[in-house]
């Protein structure tokens, strides 16, 4: 399938996408993790989009894009793909709209995920993240089995730059004012699919009465 995944941070998007991609291969393309990587490996991209990932501000279009139409053009995409925090922006979703046209390719459906707002704060300031595989604990509800390493892959686990009380409060911001707005955008495409609190396996299962697949 070809979704993109729409919601606050915090929604939960990248644990939707883990279910999702094991349905039916399709990857997930997550581009706050194709940005912290670069920014750990202290590339010219990362470089670019250091200090405005730490105060939780949007990197340009222009840069998004870029990474963007590259990764679509790999040969994994072909199964299908997720698109974990892209579009940002009304702008990038008119850009992957023709970049789509342009490769002859269509989405199944934009995937909004609604969350309260205090559900989110409460989840974010408690979240950690594994600064080597990505992988989401949660001090209260999933931490490590030992404490700072990571299940999967041994790598430290940590709390993210942004996600200081701050940060994150200027990530919402940021995502009311300008990602927001693609709800109504994906709606008018006819695409929008909206829910409320679902976990991984009930929404699965609405795709595939939506999408009509088994
Ligand atoms: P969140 O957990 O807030 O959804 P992400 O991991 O998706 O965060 O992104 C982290 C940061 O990477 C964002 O705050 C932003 O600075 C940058 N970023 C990621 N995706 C985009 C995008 N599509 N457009 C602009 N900036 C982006
Ligand atoms: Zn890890």
């Amino acid at each position: 399938m070809k979704i993109i995944l729409l919601g606050p941070p915090g929604a939960g998007k990248g644990t939707i996408a883990k279910v999702l991609t094991q349905f039916d291969g399709s990857v997930q393309i997550s581009t706050g993790d194709i940005l912290r990587t670069a920014v750990a490996a202290g590339t010219e991209l990362g470089k670019q989009a250091e200090a405005t990932m730490k105060a939780g501000d949007l990197v340009t279009d222009d840069l998004i894009m870029g990474i963007m139409e590259e990764r679509l053009k790999q040969d994994d995409c072909k199964a299908g793909y997720l698109l974990d925090g892209f579009p940002r922006t009304i702008s990038q979703a008119q850009s992957l709209k023709l970049l789509l046209e342009k490769m002859g390719e269509k989405l199944d459906c934009a995937l909004e995920l609604d969350i309260a707002r205090e559900i989110i704060i409460d989840r974010l300031t408690t979240r950690r993240t594994c600064s080597q595989c990505g992988e989401i604990y949660n001090v209260k509800f999933k931490p490590p089995k030992v404490e700072g390493i990571c299940d999967v892959c041994g790598g430290n686990v940590v709390q993210r730059d942004d996600e200081t009380a701050e940060a994150i409060s200027n990530r919402l911001q940021v995502y009311s004012d300008q990602t927001a707005p693609l709800v109504d955008f994906y709606r008018d495409e006819g695409l929008l699919l909206s829910v409320q609190n679902s976990d991984g396996e009930e929404i699965l299962g609405l795709l595939k009465s939506k999408l009509a697949i088994g």
